[in-house]
């Protein structure tokens, strides 16, 4: 199936519920077809639009999700309004949760080695039956070819990469071509929320549409990064403005 696109400042974000387009990735994981998701927030399109070598990474992808509640209230506010947010966090555990339940084989990527022993834990408490056929720390030497050839040799249908931005991003970019199959999405911070070693907004933050705000509480080193959003905002009402 085809699905439709909303540009944002150049980024074109997929026009699709949760659920559409986990929907979407099943197909992809049954027909052995390829996809590269981004699930992107207002600082990704911000990296977008102020680094040109990120933005080429950026097109490579199959797909970009709004991981983000400004990337859905710029879309209204521009009039091309996207269904919700398709947060990372969310797509990860739906693709868990369809990969337990269709023996689609999984591959972990990501975090610290303890926290990702914790994730793995955690992931098959909940999914006794889930395929889990390797998983790598994210802190490895870019040049060495070892996780490559593992997840050549052990053909996962799914890969979550957790490396943060851009190194996830560039990492699929990098290497996706090396492999005949696999639906891979960049995760961000998924695998310390899956161990429990980063909190995610409690239920009310997230519908209050706070959840940025929570984790700005909760780790305020962030603070630069997040100084990315008030830009987008400022970008997005130039291009109301004009429009
Ligand atoms: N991370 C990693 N390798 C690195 C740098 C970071 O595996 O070289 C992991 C980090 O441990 C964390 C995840 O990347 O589990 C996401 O980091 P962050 O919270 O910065 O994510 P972002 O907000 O960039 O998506």
């Amino acid at each position: 199936m085809n699905l439709e696109h909303v540009d944002i400042l150049g980024v074109p974000f997929v026009h699709a519920t949760r659920s559409q387009f986990v929907d979407q990735l099943h197909h992809h994981i049954n027909a052995e077809q390829k996809a590269f998701v981004i699930t992107a927030n207002p600082e990704i399109v911000m990296k977008a639009n102020e680094e040109p070598s990120y933005m080429k990474v950026v097109e490579q992808a199959t797909y970009v999700t709004a991981d983000g509640i400004g990337v859905v209230k710029a879309a209204k506010l521009l009039n091309k309004p996207l269904p919700e947010r398709v947060a990372g966090y969310d797509v990860m555990m739906d693709l868990l949760h369809l990969a337990d339940q269709h023996q689609h084989r999984v591959y972990l990527l990501g975090a610290r080695q303890e926290t990702l022993e914790k994730a793995e834990r955690n992931i098959r408490k909940q999914f006794p039956q889930l395929k889990i056929v390797g998983a790598h720390n994210g802190f490895f030497d870019w040049k060495s070819r070892h996780i490559q050839q593992e997840i050549a040799e052990r053909q996962p249908d799914l890969i979550f990469v957790a490396l943060g931005v851009p190194r996830q991003e560039n990492w699929i970019a990098e290497n996706i071509h090396q492999f005949d199959k696999g639906v891979f999405v960049g995760v961000g911070g998924s695998i310390d929320v899956i161990a429990g070693t980063v909190k995610r907004a409690p239920e009310v933050w997230q519908r209050m549409n706070l959840e940025w705000f929570y984790r700005l509480l909760k780790q305020p080193s962030r603070f630069g990064r997040m100084m990315a959003l008030p830009r987008f905002a400022f970008k997005i009402l130039a291009q109301k403005a004009r429009s």
